[in-house]
C-alpha cells in the first residue's frame, strides 16, 4: 500500500501521519436512510435480537457461576453516570462542552472489568451454546444454569478456546471460558500489562506471549487454532459474533437514557465517543446506535496518535491493509487496549457510511484525563478508556468538526441540548499498585 500517496493528497492524513492531535471527519458519512438496507443484509436488527435473547437465556447461568452479578439477575450491564463535575474541571481547562456530559462506565462492567465483557463473554457463550446443543445432552428448554454442573464441564473441557489479545479481550475469553470449563490459549502481544497475562494464569489459563505486536499474536493464534480440530478462535479482526454482543449495548443504553429522562431526537442529539483498537467494540456498540437512533446519533472513534489505524482504514478505504506502520506511526502506546497497527477489514467496511469521525489523542493526555477524573468524580479507569474524552474536548476546538456540526444541524441551540457520551472502556480489574502509578503518570 503507498501510504506516501495518502499523505500528500489529504492534509488530514498528513496530520496523522505526522502524529499530531486532530479531528478527522468522514467523508464517507451517508443518512441512515441510505445504508439500511445494505447493513441490514450483514448484521440486521433480528440478528441483534437474536444476541439478546442469547445473552437473556444464559442469565441464570452467569448469575450461578459470577455471583457478581447477582444485584442484576445474571445481566452484565454498567452505569450511565451524569459527570458535571468532569464537565466543569474540563470546560476550566479552556475546552468548550455543550450539553450534558456523561460517561459510559463499561470500565466497570462485572466479569471482565472492561467492554470486551460484552463481545468476548458473548462470543464464548455462544459457542458454549452450539456445542451443547449439537451434544444432545442439553436442550433451549433446559435452564442454562445446568451448563455450570460438572458433567458439562467435563464435556466442555474436551474443547479449546483460542484468542489473540493485547489483554482485555483475553480476559474476558480467558475468564469465561475457564469458568465453561474449556481449556484456553491466550496469545498476547508484547503491549499487553503484565497484571493481566498474571490474572489470567491464576484462572488456569495458558498464556503465550509475543514479542511480536498484536496482528502477530492473532496470526500466530488463528494459526494453531486451525490445526486443532477440538479447537474454536474468537477471532477479533473478523469475528461477527463478537460484534454482536457490543451491539446489543445500544438497547441497554436507549433503556437508560430514558430512565433518566434524556430525550434524542433532531433536537436533542446524542453524540457518543468511543476508544477504538482493531474496531471490533466501538465498531459493534455504535452499528447498534446507529440502528436504534439513525440519524440523531453522532458515533467518533477515539484512537492514540500513536496507533490511529481504524481512521486509516476507513480514510484510505484501504481497510485492513492500512497499517501504521507504512505511515511512520510506531504503534506502540500507553493505551495497550488501543495498539493494534491494521483495524479490522469487517468493521471498518461495515461503519464506513456510518462513523461521523475521529479524534486522536496524545499519550500524555491520557493520563491527565485519568487524573481529572479521579479528582473530580473519584472515578478511576484505565489510560485507553481515557481516550474517549478526547472526543467532548475536540468537538468545539476542531474547525473540522465545528464545520461538521454545522453541516449536520448541530447549532449551538440544538448542541445545548445534547447528551454527550464518553465511553469508559475500561479499568475495574486494574490493580490498586498500577492505579497508583498511573496517577502519578505525567509524559
Ligand atoms: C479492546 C478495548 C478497546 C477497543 O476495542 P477494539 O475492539 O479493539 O476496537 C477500547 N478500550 C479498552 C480498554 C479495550 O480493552
Amino acid at each position: 500500500m503507498n501510504a506516501q500517496k495518502y499523505i500528500e493528497n489529504d492534509p488530514v492524513i498528513k496530520k496523522i501521519a505526522d502524529k499530531q492531535e486532530t479531528a478527522w471527519v468522514n467523508p464517507y458519512l451517508q443518512p441512515f436512510a441510505m445504508t439500511d438496507a445494505v447493513c441490514q443484509l450483514v448484521v440486521s436488527d433480528a440478528d441483534i435480537e437474536d444476541a439478546e435473547n442469547r445473552l437473556a437465556r444464559f442469565a441464570s447461568f452467569i448469575r450461578k457461576c459470577f455471583p457478581e452479578t447477582e444485584e442484576t439477575g445474571g445481566l452484565i450491564e454498567s452505569p450511565l453516570a451524569e459527570i458535571p463535575v468532569m464537565q466543569k474541571a474540563l470546560e476550566e481547562k479552556g475546552f468548550r462542552i455543550p450539553g450534558k456530559l456523561l460517561l459510559k462506565m463499561d470500565s466497570h462492567l462485572a466479569i471482565a472489568g472492561s467492554v470486551k465483557a460484552r463481545g468476548g463473554i458473548y462470543e464464548v457463550l455462544k459457542h458454549a451454546e452450539d456445542l451443547a446443543l449439537a451434544s444432545g445432552k442439553f436442550t433451549l428448554e433446559d435452564d442454562y444454569a445446568r451448563l455450570a454442573d460438572e458433567d458439562m464441564k467435563e464435556f466442555f473441557g474436551r474443547y479449546t478456546v483460542q484468542v489473540g489479545s493485547t489483554g482485555n479481550l483475553g480476559l474476558s475469553i480467558g475468564i469465561t471460558s475457564a469458568a465453561l470449563g474449556f481449556k484456553v490459549k491466550v496469545h498476547m502481544s508484547a503491549d499487553a500489562k503484565q497484571w493481566k497475562k498474571d490474572l489470567l494464569r491464576s484462572k488456569g489459563v495458558e498464556v503465550i506471549e509475543y514479542a511480536d505486536d498484536y496482528s502477530k499474536a492473532v496470526a500466530e493464534g488463528r494459526k494453531l487454532s486451525d490445526l486443532d480440530p477440538m479447537s474454536y478462535f474468537v477471532d477479533d479482526e473478523k469475528s461477527v459474533n463478537l460484534f454482536l454482543g457490543y451491539a446489543v449495548a445500544a438497547g441497554r443504553l436507549k433503556k437508560q437514557l430514558d430512565e433518566k429522562g434524556i430525550t434524542v431526537d433532531e433536537k436533542h442529539p446524542l453524540i457518543v465517543y468511543i476508544p477504538a483498537g482493531v474496531g471490533g467494540a466501538p465498531g459493534g456498540v455504535a452499528y447498534g446506535l446507529k440502528r436504534i437512533f439513525k440519524d440523531n446519533v453522532h458515533c467518533f472513534f477515539t484512537e492514540p496518535t500513536l496507533c490511529p489505524s481504524v481512521l486509516l482504514g476507513i480514510a484510505t478505504q484501504e481497510f485492513e491493509n492500512a497499517n501504521v506502520h507504512d505511515f511512520g506511526i510506531s504503534g506502540i502506546t500507553e493505551a495497550d487496549g488501543l495498539a493494534c497497527a491494521s483495524p479490522s477489514g469487517f468493521v471498518t467496511r461495515i461503519m464506513t457510511n456510518l462513523l461521523s469521525g475521529e479524534f486522536t489523542i496524545e499519550d500524555g493526555k491520557l493520563y491527565d484525563h485519568l487524573r481529572l477524573l479521579y479528582e473530580s468524580e473519584n472515578i478511576q479507569i484505565e489510560p485507553s478508556s481515557c481516550a474517549s474524552f478526547a472526543g467532548p474536548c475536540g468537538l468545539m476546538q476542531y474547525e473540522d468538526s465545528r464545520e461538521y456540526c454545522r453541516t449536520h444541524g448541530l447549532t449551538e441551540d440544538v448542541l445545548a441540548n445534547a447528551a454527550q457520551i464518553a465511553w469508559a472502556t475500561g479499568g475495574r480489574l486494574v490493580p490498586e499498585e498500577n492505579r497508583r502509578e498511573y496517577l502519578e503518570t505525567y509524559l
